[in-house]
């Protein structure tokens, strides 16, 4: 009988991780900070934007916390990044999407100084990556490139599929693999034949958003497996559960790693923000 996948454990790598981003932060002459912007009373927004304070105190870091009426104009918005870009305690800014449909997005990311960009999401950051210049990297997908580069330090060769093309994560998880010598294919809705393209894969990001939809029989015997995805579905007695992009219990029995959902990219995002938001304190500093 086959072994199963080891499965990767992000909460632990992300805990590894903000300890070693708190060790470095004490003995730094100056604390970074972190200035996070919430616009409304989105629920889930509210436990995120809380959850980071919480961990960038944890490791050290200052944090700014900017909660603003869901009335807020774009004019507001825009003036509270002005002086958040030229406040030299701010090292990085992180402002929490979606935000209400009044607003425009694109413009208030635009507006970031890119080197404070720690969502890595403005053009600036985004054409660095494709550059290959340093830059800040987009959480998720950084935090998916530590959890493989752990696992597998050489990737060279190997054949990565990326499943998902969105500028926040597919894209760019695209690129740190193409940087790591992979050969990189990305898919997206408009694949044909997408689960015989995955079983040439031999790692396999899954950036979709739809519930279990990669099979198991999708998955090359030993394959490197990254679930993104995280989607609530219907749950025993009422409740609601998180599963990944990833038929998790089928592609454990063919995949040689994987991560699991909840458990494993997830908790990863956070821990490289303040990554994001220390490289963002080194550069400013000369440091980095
Ligand atoms: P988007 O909705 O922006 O992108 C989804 C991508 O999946 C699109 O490129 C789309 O293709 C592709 N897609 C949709 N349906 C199919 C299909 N049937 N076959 C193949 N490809 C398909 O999502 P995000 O990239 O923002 O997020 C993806 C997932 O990752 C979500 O579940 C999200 O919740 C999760 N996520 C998790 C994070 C974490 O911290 N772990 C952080 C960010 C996201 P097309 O372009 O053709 O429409």
């Amino acid at each position: 009988m086959r072994e199963l996948a080891e499965i990767i454990d992000g909460k632990a790598f992300a805990a590894r991780l903000r300890a070693a981003i708190a060790a470095e932060v004490a003995d730094l002459p100056a604390q970074p900070g972190l200035a996070v912007v919430l616009v409304g009373d989105d629920p889930a927004s509210k436990v995120y934007v809380a959850n980071k304070a919480k961990q960038t105190v944890k490791v050290g870091m200052r944090s700014f916390e900017h909660r603003l009426p869901a009335a807020t104009t774009q004019d507001e918005l825009l003036a509270l990044v002005r002086g958040l870009n030229a406040d030299p305690a701010v090292h990085g800014i992180l402002v929490q999407l979606p935000l209400p449909s009044h607003l425009n997005a694109d413009e208030v990311i635009a507006a970031i100084s890119p080197d404070k960009d720690v969502d890595g999401l403005t053009v600036t950051n985004a054409g660095r990556l494709m550059a290959g210049l340093p830059g800040l990297i987009p959480c998720t997908p950084l935090g998916c490139l530590l959890l493989l580069q752990d696992k597998i330090p050489d990737m060279t060769g190997l054949h990565a599929v990326v499943i998902g093309r969105s500028n926040l994560v597919g894209k760019p998880i695209a690129q740190l693999l193409l940087q790591q010598n992979c050969t990189v294919t990305m898919a997206h809705s408009k694949t044909r034949d997408l689960p015989a393209l995955c079983r040439t894969a031999d790692i396999l990001v899954a950036a979709v958003g739809r519930p279990e939809m990669v099979r198991g029989d999708w998955i090359k015997p030993g394959a490197a497996v990254i679930d993104v995805g995280i989607n609530r579905v219907p749950g025993e007695g009422g409740k609601s559960r998180l599963v990944g992009d990833v038929a998790f219990a089928e592609a454990v029995e063919l995949a040689g790693l994987i991560t699991p959902v909840p458990g494993g990219v997830g908790p990863m995002t956070i821990a490289c923000l303040l990554r994001n938001t220390l490289t963002a304190w080194k550069r400013a500093a000369g440091a980095g």
